[in-house]
């Protein structure tokens, strides 16, 4: 059977409807257009309406590299983004709660659109108090576990301190690390966070990990020949087929996964714009597969 599974536009974030067709698991796509916590410059609030954009332009297709097709064979539905005001962390972390609370109470699986990588935090407490502490994978040039970054503990360069703090992870693999200092090693070594370093990287080393399962892509991990639109953008980083050869062995129920800061204005002809869409689209096609362990 076929049917049209996409809708846009037209739901509240805040709706309790249940899914509209039977196919599971539903994705909601949820934007978060923040970057109050952005350490050196902001523009990512304006990255989910920039993704949307393209992921529904006419230039491409709603196809995915396995074969699957989001409105056809996946489920995917674009919930819009939480009014978040930008001006008081503690508010817009209560928004972001209840947006993915919401998500969780109708089965769905939160696809967040970022933002800063300060929304990581808020969004892996919400499912982890569900799931139980999640195993999270995490691409970036950094590793974004400053105790605070310049007073700032809910930094963009501290989400996953503040993650593991809360007993909200089970293991961090971080992938694509390529500005350790010795800060963020001692930060490492006592969290015990798992990083894979772009030196002598392999994407072949990176382990295939358990659920419940979380995905953290910050698109500064890819290298800046390919995603140049990013505010701290760090050469020598990770191709997109490396990312896609990470993603594809991932074999564990994912119960949610963000793609964050992605800063529009310093992209070049939205080349990381069509970048994130078609991460969107591949990890939403992950996420159906692992679910339902349907072979495309
Ligand atoms: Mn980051
Ligand atoms: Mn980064």
């Amino acid at each position: 059977m076929r049917f049209v599974a996409l809708l846009r536009g037209g739901l509240d974030i805040y709706d309790t409807r249940p899914p509209i067709a039977d196919v599971k698991p539903s994705l909601h796509l949820i934007g978060l257009p923040t970057d109050q916590n952005s350490s050196f410059e902001r523009g990512a609030a304006a990255a989910p309406g920039a993704i949307r954009t393209a992921l529904f332009s006419g230039r491409g297709n709603l196809s995915t590299e396995s074969g699957l097709e989001i409105g056809t064979d996946i489920m995917l539905t674009d919930c819009g983004d939480v009014p978040l005001l930008d001006v008081d962390a503690a508010a817009d972390d209560a928004l972001i709660t209840l947006a993915i609370t919401k998500a969780i109470e109708v089965g769905a699986i939160p696809l967040l659109l970022g933002g800063d990588h300060s929304v990581t935090f808020p969004i892996v407490a919400v499912l982890a108090k569900h799931y139980g502490p999640l195993n999270i994978l995490h691409f970036d040039a950094h590793p974004d576990i400053y105790a605070d970054f310049e007073g700032n503990p809910r930094s963009h360069a501290s989400p996953f301190a503040r993650i593991l703090e809360g007993g909200h992870a089970k293991r961090i693999v971080q992938v694509g690390i390529r500005t350790l200092n010795r800060h963020c090693r001692e930060q490492a070594e006592r969290y015990s966070v798992e990083i894979l370093p772009m030196l002598d990287f392999s994407a072949e080393h990176v382990p295939v990990l358990e659920g419940p399962l979380y995905i953290s892509l910050d698109l500064d991990g890819l290298d800046p020949s390919e995603a140049p639109g990013v505010a701290h953008p760090e050469p020598g980083g990770l191709t997109v087929r490396e990312v896609l050869s990470i993603l594809a062995k991932q074999n564990a129920q994912i119960v949610g996964a963000d793609i964050v800061e992605l800063n529009p204005a310093k992209d070049v002809n939205d080349i990381t714009a069509i970048m994130a869409a078609k991460l969107v689209r591949e990890i939403a096609a992950l996420v159906h597969h692992n679910h339902s362990g349907d072979t495309p």
